[in-house]
């Protein structure tokens, strides 16, 4: 049982550690809470950051909390201060390697950093930007309000890519999306989603370029204008006042190396949260666990399974053991296109579609592993989505020749009774 002279630090002030402080509290937890975070800012939601918050003309993000929730929960924010040192043998860590603060039980929600390719030139571009925090989208912000050309490259056509190649749009840009691979979104959704955001991101007027890999990046003049023309292996060109790399992220797992934990794409958590050392838990993005239902080890980068998993954390510290048993959920949005996705698309043996009759753009796919369902990805189909979760949820077999009969409307009854 913890007393209050106990003191849990959390590394990381995003979804996973904010939520873990609050649950902490729940879970009445008795001694200090401190929460630290290399960002300045006050915690904020990262989801509108590629969408309302890169359209909008304020510069005030969604707070995760406001202020006075922290101070009623008493709960330390040490905000725009860095861990640079963690010493797990003496419970120990350090900001910046001076000031050192002891824990009881440590909490890493370090999440994730954005992936920056080795190209050529990419690193001596003043004007390249990722896309990961509230600065990175102040930055880009600033850039494309002080171009001229109002021209956009956007390296990588993931969800964060075409989210921000959507919001660009809005505002003026003209915006060219250029993906290594055969098609957009190759590595998380079947080509039915990857055909259907590549003609509405065509619909709006922005370009996007299959089969593009970016080999070097060039600083130049063109008739007075500073501009970066970005170079594909194909030997095609495009230039630029404003590039956006958005290849994906890789987990931060310097400080859990330094303590030893055992790592694998992420650090290595059991159901419970905890790492191989007792005293750390670690949550969100940054933690490679695994998923009961699917039988697999992930790692997730959503809000979901960072909310979901810091529930969990709080639970185990306090000593109330819990384990974390969800089904992974996603969503994204696009001009005025909702993506909602359930489950996890891994190993499909076949997929059905349903494009629901006199609807424009209701749509739904469905994966399977022979018989078992094992995730849905609907467009502007909630329905369809909450049908998924139910059935994933509760391991229901579907009749496929009634899913696949968009004559016969999605019910509970597209589940075959056992
Ligand atoms: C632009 C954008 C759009 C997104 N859209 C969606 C969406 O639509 N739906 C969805 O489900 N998810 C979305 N995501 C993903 C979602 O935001 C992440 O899964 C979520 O933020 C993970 O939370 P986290 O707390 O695990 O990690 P993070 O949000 O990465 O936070 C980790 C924090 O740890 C801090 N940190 C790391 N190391 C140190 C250190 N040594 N010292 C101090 N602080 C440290 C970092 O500064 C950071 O603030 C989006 C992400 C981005 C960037």
């Amino acid at each position: 049982m913890c007393t209050s002279k106990d003191i849990c630090v959390i590394i990381g002030a995003s979804h996973a550690g904010v939520n873990t402080a609050f649950n902490l509290r729940k879970e009445k937890w008795l001694g200090k809470i401190i929460l630290i975070d290399a960002d300045p800012e006050l915690p904020y939601h990262r989801p509108p950051l590629s969408k309302t918050y890169l359209t909008a003309n304020t510069s005030t993000t969604n707070l995760l909390k406001p202020i006075e929730s922290y101070k009623k929960d008493n709960i330390t924010l040490l905000l725009g201060k860095k861990v640079t040192r963690l010493d797990a043998v003496n419970r120990c860590l350090f900001l910046d390697n001076e000031t050192k603060i002891d824990y009881t039980k440590l909490v890493l929600a370090t999440g994730a950093k954005p992936i920056i390719p080795t190209i050529e030139g990419l690193k001596e571009t003043a004007s390249y930007f990722c896309l990961r925090t509230a600065a990175d989208i102040v930055a880009i912000k600033e850039s494309y309000n002080a171009s001229k050309t109002k021209k956009v490259v956007i390296i990588g056509g993931g969800y964060i890519g075409l989210e921000t190649a959507a919001s660009l749009k809005k505002i003026g840009a003209e915006v060219v999306v250029l993906e290594r691979e055969s098609r957009i979104l190759k590595r998380v959704a079947t080509a039915v989603i990857s055909d259907f955001f590549r003609d509405l991101h065509t619909q709006n007027g922005v370009q996007i370029l299959e089969n593009k890999e970016v080999s070097k990046v060039e600083n130049t003049l063109e008739n007075g204008v500073k501009v970066t023309k970005v170079h594909c292996t194909d030997a095609s060109y495009f230039t630029a006042e404003v590039l956006i790399v958005g290849v994906g992220v890789i987990p931060n797992t310097e400080l859990a190396k330094q303590a030893g934990l055992k790592l694998k794409n992420g650090i290595s958590v059991a159901n419970t949260g905890e790492t191989s050392n007792l005293n750390i838990y670690a949550v969100g993005d940054c933690a490679y666990h695994y998923n009961l239902h699917y039988k697999t080890y992930v790692r997730l980068e959503s809000v979901q399974n960072a909310v979901d998993q810091s529930k969990i954390i709080a639970a185990n510290i306090c000593g109330n053991p819990l384990i974390y048993n969800t089904i992974p959920w996603f969503w994204s949005d696009q001009y005025n296109v909702k993506l909602q996705i359930v489950g996890l698309a891994e190993n499909y043996t076949d997929y059905i579609v349903r494009e629901e009759q006199d609807k424009e753009n209701v749509i739904s796919v469905w994966y399977f592993n022979n018989d078992e369902l094992l995730a849905v990805n609907a467009i502007n189909h909630t329905k369809a989505y909450v049908f998924g979760t139910k059935f994933i949820k509760e391991s229901k077999k579907i009749a496929k020749e009634k899913l696949a009969d968009t004559s016969i409307p999605l019910s509970k009854d597209i589940a075959v009774v056992n």
